[in-house]
């Protein structure tokens, strides 16, 4: 059978443009599907406009709290539409840019939403409409369609939002409740209260942030406290109403909560569903598609990467499966994606930064004797001048029986930008003896790193 592509690819998000851009450079004759606008929740819902919100959030505090530096700023206000169109519009730049490279590298993009009809074609259908708008086939055809928000069932749940409505909103509620504990929670919490909304969140268990080294956790709830957010934790929300312009969310207890608005951020599920798999009958890891160490699914012909696959659902990680993907199937190499020292960033303010094992890990892998702890808490010297002096927090996890660090965990502003050179430094295997012999660079929050002794 002649085809009419050697590559389709359903999904204009990161991992799926990154495999796009890799197979067309190879001389490949590839085409896209997307149904929204090209770049995914990344670009488009995701990671981008949240990080502008949490620069916005960032500069409310900073202007806030810098009296102390001499700095008077009085009535200071936050005009959340001018905020959220500036950021739409940034979106927008960002995803042309994505679809002019695209265009550059003769790779055809079709609007839509891509149907399986054989194992080598898809129909290409109006959302709206429901027409069938094109049909196409390919040699091997790529699914990198993403996730979307998992939903509770309970009563009402549709009157609340998912992370992907904040991005459509024309200004910001006086008061929200946010369900979840997780990366999504945390991160719109801490813009929410810093920008000036009330806010509540309301988790299942104990702690924020469940499986990030505990230490994290908890400089996290301290200043989420501090900040002003109500935690409530060990309860479930059960039923949600509206009640005049409010809504009424109900708890376990029994216990009511009235805010102008909820943000359901349980969690993300694969959104296979459009996709009409069903009768190629394709192997399954739970609600993910299991895919081999190539990223080929059960039918040779289709491959899978990014979160629709049970590996860390985080853009570079879509990019780089992306990327070995084209490199192995259209220029013949043997390329595996590096799944250890993934860095990972929690953007709260102060955000929080993770690579390796957590402690819990650490010692449930290697026994407790054989692990040893470097740890240090104190005022960062930019808030020498300021009310709210919120710590930060440096963590090292050693291997006693190698000397090898095997985490390093950060809590407080740029951990982020530290955490991804620190992660070089694990990949490559370093030492606690190597961090030792490194020279701090005074006076930074960092230079911890390496005179931490014990
Ligand atoms: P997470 O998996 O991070 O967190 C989900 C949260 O929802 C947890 O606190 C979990 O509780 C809670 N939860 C799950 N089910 C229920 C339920 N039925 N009732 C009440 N609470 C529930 O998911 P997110 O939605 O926050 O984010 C999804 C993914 O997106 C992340 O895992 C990450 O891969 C990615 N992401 C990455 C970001 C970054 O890199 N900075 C930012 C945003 C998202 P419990 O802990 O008890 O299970």
């Amino acid at each position: 059978m002649e085809f009419q592509f050697d590559l389709i690819i359903v999904g204009a998000g990161s991992g799926g443009l990154a495999a796009a851009k890799r197979a067309a450079s190879y001389g490949a004759k590839v085409a896209i599907i997307e149904v929204n606008k090209v770049g995914g929740t990344c670009v488009i819902r995701g990671c981008v406009p949240k990080k502008l919100m949490v620069y916005a959030a960032k500069s409310k505090k900073n202007m806030i709290s810098s009296e102390g530096y001499g700095l008077k700023s009085e009535g200071i206000i936050f005009e959340s539409k001018i905020l959220l169109k500036n950021v739409r519009e940034e979106v927008s730049r960002l995803s042309n840019l994505h679809k002019n490279s695209l265009k550059k590298l003769n790779i055809t993009i079709f609007e839509g939403l891509g149907r399986f009809i054989t194992q080598n074609e898809l129909e290409i259908i109006c959302p709206k409409s429901k027409k069938i708008l094109n049909k196409v086939s390919s040699k091997k055809i790529l699914i990198s369609v993403g996730g979307k928000p998992k939903k509770l069932n309970i009563p009402g749940i549709d009157l609340a939002w998912t992370s992907d409505d904040i991005f459509e909103l024309d200004g910001f509620p006086d008061s929200i409740l946010i369900v979840g504990g997780g990366y999504i929670a945390c991160e719109f919490a801490s813009i929410f209260r810093n920008l000036g909304t009330e806010v509540t969140q309301l988790i299942r268990g104990k702690s924020l942030l469940n499986g990030f080294d505990e230490d994290l956790s908890s400089c996290l709830e301290e200043s989420t406290t501090s900040a002003g957010i109500n935690i409530i934790s060990s309860h479930q929300l059960k039923s949600i109403r509206r009640v005049n312009e409010n809504l009424e969310s109900t708890l376990d207890s029994g216990e009511k909560i009235i805010t102008k608005n909820i943000l359901i951020a349980t969690g993300r599920e694969p959104n296979l569903m459009p996709l009409n798999l069903d009768f190629l009958n394709l192997k399954m890891d739970g609600s993910y598609l299991d895919v081999d160490e190539f990223n080929q699914t059960s039918n040779p012909n289709i491959f899978a990467i990014g979160d629709i696959i049970n590996k860390p659902n985080l853009t570079p990680v879509a990019i780089e499966q992306g990327r070995v993907f084209s490199d192995n199937f259209f220029n013949n190499q043997k390329r595996k994606v590096n799944y250890e020292y993934i860095p990972k960033a929690v953007f709260t303010i102060p955000e929080i930064s993770t690579v390796g094992l957590s402690e819990k890990r650490a010692k449930e892998i290697y026994d407790d004797k054989n692990i040893k702890i470097f740890k240090c808490k104190f005022t960062p010297m930019s808030n020498t001048f300021i009310e709210n002096k919120s710590k930060c927090m440096l963590k090292i996890i050693v291997n006693k029986l190698t000397d090898k660090v095997i985490g390093c965990h950060m809590f407080g502003e740029t951990s982020s930008e530290i955490i991804q050179m620190v992660s070089i430094s694990l990949n490559a295997g370093i030492t606690k003896k190597d961090f030792d012999i490194t020279m701090a660079l005074h006076p930074t929050i960092s230079e911890e790193f390496v005179t931490m002794y014990g």
